[in-house]
């Protein structure tokens, strides 16, 4: 008697322990699945929308930028509400009234900053972390500012979650750059500026480029590309009509002037 209960225990032990064993199977084969979905969905952002952009877009070239935006998961940098539009050809809401920029914009000004793997680049706008992501697979060291808490703080978590061991956040007015780290082989503004903040001037290398949209928060605006010469003084090209939240703090927006 003993000895058949002792079996039927053990014929109970080893179904549960089979179907543990199924469904874990199933359920890793589900997130594999979910996986390869979202890298398809990258896939085909990165060839429609910055490969081979629809016309009047110049196309991105770099490869490493554009392996960069195929590997970063850019659904975890939006709030769950929008993540079903996350490699759509927009910027998206990410709270607080700030937007994460299009998957093509990224690219584009990062393509800009000519990243190499030793350089160490200060952005000024964290938001949901996303630039600074695709920054830190490119480059040694991330310096990335955010003027609202709200958004620094869960940034900082988000990429430290996501292992960018290479990313430092702070909370701060990015107007002011990070005098600390400085100075910075490249410097990218996330934000609209209504002139080129001389402290970023200050802080970027010689040769270095500096990427900043400049305009006012209803008029135009323009991406510029800023390189540092010899004698301290910036010579700046216009490269793209933009449309960026407003860098705030110091450089108040100009109608509250
Ligand atoms: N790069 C971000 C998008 C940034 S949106 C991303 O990948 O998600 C622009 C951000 O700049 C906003 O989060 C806004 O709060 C921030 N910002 C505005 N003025 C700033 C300032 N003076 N210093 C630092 N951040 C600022």
């Amino acid at each position: 008697m003993r000895a058949l209960l002792s079996r039927t225990a053990f014929r109970a032990l080893c179904s549960i322990l089979f179907l543990a064993v199924a469904a874990t199977r199933v359920d890793t084969a589900a997130v594999d699945k979910e996986e390869e979905a979202l890298k398809q969905q990258r896939v085909r952002m990165v060839r429609t929308q910055i490969e081979r952009p629809p016309m009047g877009r110049r196309p991105v070239k770099n490869k490493r930028v554009l392996d960069t935006m195929r590997k970063v998961p850019r659904h975890l940098f939006v709030p769950l509400r929008e993540r079903r539009y996350a490699h759509d050809d927009r910027p998206l809401s990410i709270g607080h009234g700030q937007t994460i920029s299009q998957p093509y914009i990224v690219a584009f000004m990062t393509e800009l900053l000519d990243p190499k793997p030793d350089h160490k680049v200060l952005e000024v706008g964290t938001g949901s972390g996303y630039q600074a992501a695709v920054l830190a697979e490119l480059v040694s060291k991330v310096y990335t500012i955010e003027i609202i808490e709200a958004l620094g703080k869960p940034a900082k978590e988000r990429l430290e979650k996501l292992g960018y061991e290479n990313v430092e956040v702070k909370v701060a007015d990015g107007y002011h750059g990070w005098e600390e780290h400085a100075p910075f082989d490249s410097i990218i503004v996330t934000c609209a500026a209504s002139h080129v903040p001389p402290p970023l001037i200050k802080q970027l290398k010689t040769g270095g480029k500096m990427c900043i949209p400049v305009g006012t928060v209803f008029g135009p605006q323009h991406l510029l590309i800023v390189t540092k010469q010899e004698d301290g003084t910036v010579r700046g090209k216009s490269v793209l009509p933009v449309r960026f939240v407003p860098l705030v703090g110091h450089d108040k927006p100009a109608e509250r002037r």
